[in-house]
């Protein structure tokens, strides 16, 4: 889109004539943005014009008294009525084609009335018409400014109407004609042009308007897609460690404003140094990766949320959530990985060693009292971790981090860990 409205704008800003139309959508669009302003305005301007139109009949009462009847009928019976309807009908945002053809037509019809009323009168009344053509082409073409190609075809029309008008006049003398004529058609190709300047410069300022707003859109998406690919880690799709800290000071400040139990798992890889080193580096990946859709797997509730700590580490973050339900997320993680951890291998490689991935895990759990114990929450978690390690690894064990002092509680093994619990 931004780069059909660029190409617009370029178009545009040339100095040669253009068709005063965009490409279809941006048309479409063009319209949608500005139909309800443009058909106030127009609303508007109609009860000016109407109120001219009428206030008029001063004019053609102290011109010719004779025929003021006919014009009263005329103007105020037949011509301001009709008015009032489209006028009213404006106020609603009509679709465009009523609201330009409207237009076009009630102009038409009051500019051509005008010539008829005057017509056959006196040489004054034939001079008054004229100049009442003259003002109605500069109120559609300027003061009201019609689209560009309606204007064209009220302009046609009215000057059509002067002629048939001046053909069959027997008022004025031949040179006040030609006089009159000229003037209408120098007022025509005037307006015409202003019209034009209008209608071409309204579209201009509408695209650049419009450009701004789709660059804008557009830097807002491409910062939001580099804040995600910032905080996202490539390998496993999961958060990152930047993801990660903006996650956990968010959750960490609701639980507090909340006073809500937190908790967080870390998971940490057993001797993956091994795996890397019997089956390489691209089978250890591999590894990661499965193992962080199996974290995934393992979360259960929406605000739950998992990222990669760091090599082979990954954390959980689990808002709202109490210590024996945090450990049963864990030991479901364990399970999942001893179970389906390891990606399949060509057996050419096998042999080896047996491949087994399991992870271990630390739970601590928490009422965040202050913003800055979060961090005193990971070490719980991190020290409950490094307990299961030593017990043996792939177990799950808890950290007595409620109440103070931070004592990690080793937990029975991991097989029987969470159902004890
Ligand atoms: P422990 O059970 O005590 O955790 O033993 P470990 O071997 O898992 O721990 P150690 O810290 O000795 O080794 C971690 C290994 O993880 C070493 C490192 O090469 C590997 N590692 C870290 N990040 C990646 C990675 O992105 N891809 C691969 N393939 N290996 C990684
Ligand atoms: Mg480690
Ligand atoms: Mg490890």
């Amino acid at each position: 889109m931004i780069e059909q409205v660029s190409a617009q704008i370029d178009r545009f800003s040339g100095l040669y004539f253009q068709w005063l139309n965009f490409p279809s959508p941006l048309e479409a669009r063009f319209e949608t943005d500005t139909s309800a302003r443009r058909s106030t305005r127009l609303a508007f301007e109609g009860i000016f014009a109407l109120i001219l139109f009428d206030l008029s009949l001063a004019a053609d009462h102290l011109v010719s008294p004779v025929a003021f009847h006919r014009a009263l009928i005329i103007r105020l019976g037949l011509i301001t009525p009709v008015g009032i309807l489209v006028n009213l009908r404006m106020w609603r945002n009509p679709g465009a084609f009523f609201r330009e053809a409207s237009l076009c037509a009630l102009t038409i019809v009051a500019g051509l009335t005008h010539l008829f009323l005057e017509h056959g009168q006196t040489a004054v009344n034939s001079a008054y018409a004229q100049v009442g053509l003259l003002a109605t082409l500069v109120f559609a073409n300027t003061l009201v400014r019609m689209r560009f190609v309606y204007a064209l075809v009220t302009s046609a029309t009215l000057l059509a109407g002067d002629l048939v008008f001046l053909r069959f006049d027997t008022l004025l003398l031949p040179q006040q004609k030609i006089v009159g004529f000229t003037l209408a058609l120098i007022t025509t190709a005037v307006t015409l042009i202003a019209n034009y300047g209008f209608n071409r410069e309204e579209r201009l300022n509408y695209l650049i308007g419009l450009r701004g707003e789709l660059m804008v859109k557009d830097l807002h998406h491409s910062n939001e897609r580099l804040a995600d690919v910032a905080e996202r880690d490539s390998l496993t799709g999961l958060a990152n460690r930047a993801g990660f800290e903006v996650r956990f000071l968010q959750a960490w400040q609701e639980a507090l404003q909340h006073r809500t139990l937190f908790s967080v798992i870390m998971v940490d890889v057993d001797r993956f140094k091994k795996t890397n080193d019997n089956y390489g580096h691209l089978y250890g990946d591999k590894v990661l990766k499965r193992i962080a859709n199996l974290v995934l797997e393992a979360l259960r509730k929406e605000g739950d949320h998992a990222a990669r700590f760091g090599g082979e580490e990954f954390v959980i973050l689990l808002p709202n959530t109490d210590e024996p339900a945090a450990m049963l997320v864990a030991e479901r993680l364990r399970r999942l990985v001893e179970v389906a951890g390891f990606p399949p291998i060509e057996t050419s490689r096998l042999g080896v060693d047996s491949i087994v991935a399991t992870v271990s895990c630390g739970v601590a759990t928490t009422v965040p009292r202050t913003i800055g114990e979060r961090h005193q929450l990971i070490n719980a978690a991190d020290k409950a971790l490094y307990e299961a390690k030593a017990a043996g690894r792939n177990r799950v064990c808890c950290a007595l981090y409620n109440p103070a002092p931070l004592r990690p509680r080793v937990t029975p093994p991991a097989e029987t860990t969470a159902e004890i619990r």
